[in-house]
């Protein structure tokens, strides 16, 4: 295969942890006989200090005519001015608009080799293997919003907004990739309350028996989600849920594993390259230093493998050697505990190894 990636750097620790995710992208292709041609361009805070734009033309135009885009975080104290005339951020919403990527997926595996390093009790959440779905351009951030002030005070307003096309397309992608796992799909909304849920869950039900009869589906409200996330995070498979929920539920299972260094996200729409990045930040804390951990852009990069250029074989090639190295003790100093670690290139070099 011929794939064209772009490569989004970024700031902080960005630039490091997508070093290790390219050198283990180059390896899947040598390995597998595959040619990745690969191309670099700014956002973010670089992207400013460069060109005035988070989000310069250039590297919107490369991202449209690329296969894949790998991202690895954007922002920094150097940029946080809330008088600045624009932040690294913008960049980030403006790719996710220009391309149309409606679909945030998240996966939350905790390894039973990492258990221990989750806040909630080993028993609880060894085993948890959970992909969400969070639509992504609608939904409350994107309804109608105003202020205004009366003789009573100020008031303020967010509309939520869904339609049937909408939430069909989202649906569409989470019964797709629930076939290719444990075959069940959990709707989370807020039907006892809201009209925009009630649709949503009609739309769903419809969606799932017309398109998916193979698939087994349920309902679950918000509020006993963010119970039963904690509570019995093994029983769920794939999660589809809107926009707001979606962001505050990823959150928090994304502290069921302990760690952000190890956690990838991906970003789809209905067609057009898919945008895969780690779900931490850019560390500015330790940036430099050759410390961060690559591994969640590494994963990022097999769901890349696995969603844009649908490699399967190879994208579970770069999920079993991180695995591999994870159970042979390597850790990266965010995981170590205080105790032995390795570099941000020490652990590319044991992914390598470990590749082949
Ligand atoms: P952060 O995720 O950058 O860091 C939080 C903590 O986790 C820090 O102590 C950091 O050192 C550590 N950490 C994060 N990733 C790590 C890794 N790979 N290896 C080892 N340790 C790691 O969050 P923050 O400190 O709240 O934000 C820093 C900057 O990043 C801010 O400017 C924020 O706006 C930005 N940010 C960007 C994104 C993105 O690009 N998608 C996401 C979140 C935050």
């Amino acid at each position: 295969m011929q794939a064209r990636i772009v490569l989004l750097p970024g700031d902080g620790i960005g630039p490091e942890v997508v070093a290790q995710a390219q050198r283990v992208l180059d390896r899947v292709a040598a390995k597998f006989g595959h040619q990745f041609e690969f191309s670099t361009h700014a956002i973010g805070g670089c992207a400013i200090d460069e060109f005035g734009d988070p989000l310069p033309e250039q590297s919107l135009t490369a991202c449209r005519a690329a296969d894949a885009i790998l991202l690895g975080a954007v922002g920094g104290p150097k940029w946080d001015d809330p008088n600045a005339k624009t932040r690294p951020e913008v960049g980030l919403l403006k790719i996710r608009k220009e391309l149309g990527l409606f679909a945030n997926l998240r996966p939350i595996q905790v390894l039973p080799q990492m258990a221990a390093a989750s806040p909630l009790k080993q028993e609880i959440v060894a085993g948890t293997d959970i992909l969400f779905f969070r639509e992504l351009t609608g939904g409350l951030y994107f309804g109608k919003s105003g202020k205004e002030t009366t003789a009573e005070g100020e008031t303020a307003w967010n509309t939520m907004i869904y339609s049937t096309h909408e939430i069909e397309r989202i649906v569409r992608m989470a019964g797709q990739a629930a076939r290719g796992r444990r075959k069940k799909v959990t709707s989370v909304d807020k039907a006892n309350v809201l009209e925009v849920s009630r649709l949503w869950r009609r739309v769903f039900e419809r969606v799932m028996k017309d398109e998916f009869p193979d698939v087994e589906f349920e309902n679950v409200l918000v509020d006993a989600m963010a119970m039963h996330l904690i509570a019995r995070p093994t029983k769920f498979d794939v999660v589809v849920t809107e926009n707001l929920f979606g962001d505050i539920l990823t959150d928090e299972g994304s502290m069921l594993p302990g760690s952000m260094g190890l956690l990838p996200s991906a970003s789809l729409g209905s067609s057009g390259p898919g945008l895969y990045e780690p779900i931490h930040g850019s560390a500015p804390d330790i940036a430099g230093q050759g410390i961060a951990n690559p591994l969640a852009t590494i994963l990022a990069s097999a769901m890349l493998l696995r969603h844009s250029l649908k490699l399967e074989a190879e994208a579970k090639a770069v999920e079993a050697a991180v695995d591999a190295v994870l159970s042979a003790g390597h850790r990266t100093k965010d995981l170590a505990a205080g105790g032995v670690s390795v570099t941000t290139a020490q652990m590319g070099d044991l992914v390598l190894a470990a590749l082949n």
